[in-house]
């Protein structure tokens, strides 16, 4: 079958140190299309579905599409386990040049299995795979995993995926930093990987991917991009992030407020891109290969925290760590997404988490310091949840447990779909259904005469703000 897929893929087995390396029948290459299909196979072939997310026989699935590593916009790739806050299938998607460097060195996957009898690095340079010890970068957050390790792997040559204390503490939403800046953050894939004591993934690759028909791949290459470079959408995300949508969301009455409770934020102007570009970006930046370029490096530039670099603080971590905790600050606001990138959290579910226990704490339900509008105990309360310390033990299972255990009154405010924070996550999702009474409060009727009055004078384009659901 012509096709760019290597059809190499390497089972590591940590238990054992063993590293096999399999293809996949051309049947299954065709009946399970890119690399969502081949994740969803290999998962579904390799796991024990009543087994625990955790055990050791249950995989961790790094998958790239044939297209990753090309010129073509596919600047996404996948990772694949059993949730640990769900029970159930999940594929995790990030940008940044790991996957590429992955398919660079040879491989269109990795499934890794078993768990380490020590904490440990996998090492691999294109076609030699080396397990070492990692022990001297446990208890480092994911930059500091970085720092640690760029003198021996320059960022030149070298890409990293790394797990931060969240993961090695097994919190139910840990996530995979994939690069500085990028994170396959959905469905605590994080302590999957902390579970199997597998703190970082470095990889190297110098191959090139071959293509099967290089002049027509070129000629639909030129096309795509074309169209993609009038879309006036796509033009909205690469002037603004997708903060941009955050006026937008809260004219609608999308942006969760206050734990869900509203859909619209008196403070959501200091959230979105207007407001990052004074205070925080530096300037533009990209994934591998897209034509779409929404992503901004960032510094702080005042406070106590100036400094502290970080990438677009882009919408639903802007929706979840801001408006949903009231943190209209913008300093403040991308302080605490900052922190759940170096802790390795998933900032949507850790939005919520930190929504419900302001909640649970008002109505006396839980015994935590946690304010609406507080960026202090917020970011204290991330700290403790990354190590399992007082409240943040029970806060690290996630919404759905914690409620649980708290009883039903808390269950009532429990944002989670089966046992993962909000999905779609970011929006109010009585207000995608339809304009119901309770987001249609004073806040939304405010932010609607807010925005009639800035855009008045506005050009048309600048008017057009990009809808955050048209980027998904
Ligand atoms: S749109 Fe932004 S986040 Fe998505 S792949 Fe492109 S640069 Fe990365």
């Amino acid at each position: 079958m012509p096709t760019s897929y290597l059809n190499h893929y390497l089972h590591i087995d940590l238990s054992n140190g063993k590293v096999t390396p399999f293809s996949l029948s051309e049947d299954v290459l065709r009946d399970y299309v890119g690399g969502k299909g081949v994740g969803a196979y290999l998962l579904a072939t390799h796991q024990d579905p009543q087994a625990p997310a955790y055990a050791p026989e249950n995989p961790l699935i790094f998958v790239m599409g044939p297209l990753t590593g090309t010129q073509a916009p596919s600047m996404r790739s996948g990772v694949f386990f059993q949730s640990p806050a769900t029970r159930l299938f999940t594929d995790s998607y990030y940008g940044g040049f790991f996957g590429q460097e992955l398919r660079a060195a040879g491989y269109d996957g990795l499934v890794i299995t078993g768990k380490a009898p020590e904490w440990t690095l996998i090492e691999i340079d294109n076609d030699r795979v080396t397990l070492k010890p990692a022990g001297g970068l446990v208890g480092k957050d994911t930059y500091e995993v970085y720092d640690a390790l760029r003198p021996q792997y320059p960022e030149k040559d070298w890409k990293i995926a790394c797990i931060g204390p969240a993961g090695e503490h097994l919190v139910k939403f840990a996530s995979i930093d994939c690069d500085a800046h990028r994170q396959a953050g959905r469905g605590g894939g994080g302590a999957v990987m902390g579970a199997k004591n597998l703190k970082a993934i470095v990889c190297r690759g110098t191959h090139k991917i071959a293509l099967h028909d290089p002049d027509g791949f070129k000629v639909a290459l030129r096309g795509t991009l074309a169209a993609m470079r009038k879309d006036e959408t796509l033009l909205g995300f690469k002037t603004g992030g997708t903060a941009a949508s955050i006026p937008w969301a809260d004219v609608e009455g999308l942006l969760p407020t206050r734990n869900f409770q509203r859909g619209s934020f008196a403070g959501a102007a200091g959230l979105g891109d207007e407001a990052q570009r004074t205070k925080f970006w530096d300037k533009d930046t990209a994934c591998a290969a897209c034509p779409i370029a929404c992503s901004k490096d960032g510094t702080i530039k005042e406070g106590e925290r100036a400094g502290e670099q970080g990438d677009t603080f882009e919408y639903e971590s802007a929706g979840m760590l801001g408006a949903n905790l009231e943190v209209g600050d913008t300093v403040d606001a991308i302080c605490l997404g900052i922190l759940c990138d170096r802790l390795g959290l998933d900032t949507i579910s850790a939005g919520s988490v930190l929504g419900f226990a302001c909640e649970a704490a008002e109505k006396g339900l839980l015994d935590v310091d946690a304010r609406f509008g507080d960026a202090k105990s917020l970011h204290s309360l991330l700290l403790d949840i990354s190590q399992r310390y007082g409240a943040g033990d029970l806060l690290a299972e996630g919404v759905k447990i914690a409620a649980e255990k708290l009883g039903p009154a808390a269950e009532e405010f429990a944002i989670h779909v089966k046992g993962l924070e909000r999905l779609p996550p970011a929006r109010v999702p009585c207000a995608l259904r339809s304009r119901r009474r309770r987001v249609e409060g004073p806040d939304l009727r405010a932010a609607r005469a807010r925005r009639q009055g800035e855009n008045a004078g506005r050009s048309a384009e600048q008017a057009g703000r990009p809808r955050h659901d048209d980027h998904l």
